[in-house]
This record gives structure tokens, C-alpha cells and sequence, in this order.
């Protein structure tokens, strides 16, 4: 009798499954709509009023071409406990406005039009205007460094200026750097990132000022000057009336395996030791002040804590909010 009766019961369900996937079947005719969430997400520091503006994806290829001096075996061990591939290593690009009431504040730009990551960047100024912000009202521009995808949302492949009222603020290591048009000839990645780098920087030298370190670029938003991933690399700290803010730019560049082992070099520091102090002295101080922070390239939207973690840290996400 039990028998008789799951055999009734499966043939009765298989029915059911069956017929709700058939097309046409009748139980599924809203069209599959294929986008995900917005590029953006809006939050508080203090008065301040900030949106992350997504740039889209980086696809970097394989984590172990951007982790040479790292053992495969490890990559693979702690991608793996993240449910990460090796390959593609792809990366986020998780710009910021500040709206800090006499102004409106864009750190770092994206890929523009340049292709040399995949096709899934050069989202942000569509997501600018989905966030309800118009170029036009940008009126500053602060770069972590002068890396291709930083500052190539700068300029129109036309040469014409996204941000047509905007003031640009850098470091003057970063600008001479990546400008230097003795560096368009050479090896790997370096000619194409100077060649960016002048075409999206260039049309703003009249309107150029340089940041330093300690230094208050604009009310409220402090340089601190953490070079190794390029000469002139900047972090910037924001603060509002009792809350801080930690903008690191890409000291650290992959949530779990720069955490992890903060002394890795990675593929794109122009000096990878000097990368590896400055992130450890930064992550020791976000993590000793508990400072909330935003990483360039980590998952959407990119807001985190640092904690300690044994001998290395551990990236703890913020949840988001809504309503
Ligand atoms: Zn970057």
C-alpha cells in the first residue's frame, strides 16, 4: 500500500515538474528580464551624501599572471574556500561621489572606452545617470593614481571632457609618471597605460591641482599618501562630523587573497615592497581606528572593515541597506 502509494505520488509530481518546464506550457509567460541591480548604491558619512557608481567588471585573466611571486597552489586553495575560479580572475571598479553639500566630489573614473579588460567596463557615466547625477554637476575630480582604470573615464575618445566643470586633484608623482611620454615606448602593459594616462589628464593640466600628503584636498577629504602600487599612489580619509571614511584606491587590489597575505606583490605595482608596507601600515591603522572603508576594486559596492586575522587581516563587507 506505501508502495502503490509513493509510486502515485512521483508519478503525479513528475507530471507537474514536466509541465512546468515545457515552453508553452502555460505556468511561466512574464519574459526573463536579464539585468541585475542598479550600478549604484547611495549611503551616508556623516553629512555627507556618497554613491558608489559602478565602472563594470575587470576581467585580469589568471590570479596567478597577477600574483607571480605567490604559489599556485595557494591561489587555488584560497579561491577555492571563496568558490572563486583561478581564471578568470575578474575584478570590480567601484568609483565614489561625494556630494558634500558645496560640491560634488568623483573618485577615480574607470576604463572609459578602453577595452583592454574585457567589454564589461566603461559603465560609468550611464550609472551616473541612472544615480540621477549629471557630469555637468561634478565639480571636482580626485584620483587614487593616473592607472588606465582610474582616469580613462576623464576624457571622450573625441578629446572632448566628460566633466566639463570639473577641477582635477593628484598626486604630482603620478602625474609626472604616467604623463612622461618617454614611457610610451617599452615593454608589457606600460606604453598603453602612459598613452591613457595622457590623453585623459592632459586636457585638464589648466585646471590641475596637485594633493599632498596630509594635506585637505577639499573640505572634509585628506590625502595620505601610500605609494608602491604606482609612484604617487594616494588613499584618501573623508570626514564628516564624527565619522571617518577610508578610500584606499588599490593598495589592496583582491578581498580574499591580499588580505590574507598583505606581502604578496602584485602584477601592476610599479614597487611591489613598497606596495606590501604601505598595505600593511594602512591595514593596521583601519583596522586599529575600526575604520569603515571603500576598496576599489572589491565586490559591489566595495564598502568593508579590515580585522586582523592570525599573521594577516580578513575584509568583513558592510551589508547593504535599503529604504
Ligand atoms: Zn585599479
Amino acid at each position: 500500500m506505501a508502495n502503490l502509494n509513493r509510486r502515485h505520488f512521483l508519478a503525479a509530481t513528475s507530471g507537474l515538474v514536466a509541465s512546468a518546464l515545457l515552453p508553452g506550457a502555460g505556468l511561466a509567460r512574464a519574459p526573463q528580464i536579464g539585468t541585475t541591480i542598479p550600478g549604484w548604491y547611495r549611503f551616508p558619512i556623516g553629512d555627507i551624501e556618497a554613491t558608489i557608481i559602478s565602472d563594470g567588471l575587470l576581467n585580469l585573466g589568471s590570479a596567478n599572471d597577477q600574483f607571480p611571486a605567490a604559489s599556485p597552489d595557494t591561489i587555488a586553495s584560497i579561491l577555492k574556500d571563496e568558490f572563486l575560479p583561478v581564471s578568470p580572475m575578474m575584478l570590480e571598479q567601484n568609483c565614489l561621489v561625494l556630494n558634500i553639500g558645496e560640491r560634488v566630489v568623483l573618485l577615480d573614473s574607470g576604463m572609459g572606452r578602453d577595452a583592454m579588460f574585457g567589454d564589461q567596463s566603461g559603465r560609468l557615466l550611464g550609472n551616473l545617470s541612472a544615480a540621477g547625477i549629471e557630469p555637468g554637476q561634478v565639480d571636482d575630480i580626485v584620483l587614487t593614481h593616473a592607472h588606465i582604470d582610474h582616469c580613462s573615464g576623464l576624457v571622450a575618445a573625441d578629446g572632448t571632457l566628460n566633466f566639463p566643470n570639473a577641477q582635477l586633484h593628484m598626486s604630482q608623482a603620478d602625474f609626472d609618471f604616467w604623463t612622461d611620454e618617454a614611457k610610451l615606448s617599452g615593454e608589457g602593459s606600460q606604453p598603453a597605460f602612459v598613452k591613457a594616462a595622457r590623453h585623459n589628464l592632459l586636457p585638464y593640466r589648466d585646471r590641475l591641482t596637485f594633493v599632498t600628503d596630509k594635506a585637505e584636498v577639499l573640505p572634509g577629504i585628506t590625502a595620505i599618501s601610500t605609494p608602491g602600487h604606482t609612484v604617487g599612489h594616494t588613499s584618501y580619509l573623508i570626514s564628516s562630523g564624527n565619522q571617518s571614511f577610508l578610500n584606499v584606491g588599490d593598495v589592496v587590489h583582491h578581498y580574499a587573497l591580499l588580505f590574507e597575505n598583505p606581502g604578496w606583490a602584485f602584477a601592476y605595482d610599479t614597487d611591489p615592497n613598497q606596495a606590501a608596507e604601505t598595505r600593511i601600515k594602512l591595514f593596521d591603522m583601519a583596522a586599529a581606528e575600526q575604520l569603515p572603508l571603500i576598496g576599489y576594486h572589491f565586490p559591489f559596492p566595495g564598502l568593508g572593515h579590515i580585522r586582523r586575522e592570525g599573521q594577516g587581516f580578513e575584509y568583513v563587507p558592510i551589508p547593504v541597506r535599503h529604504g
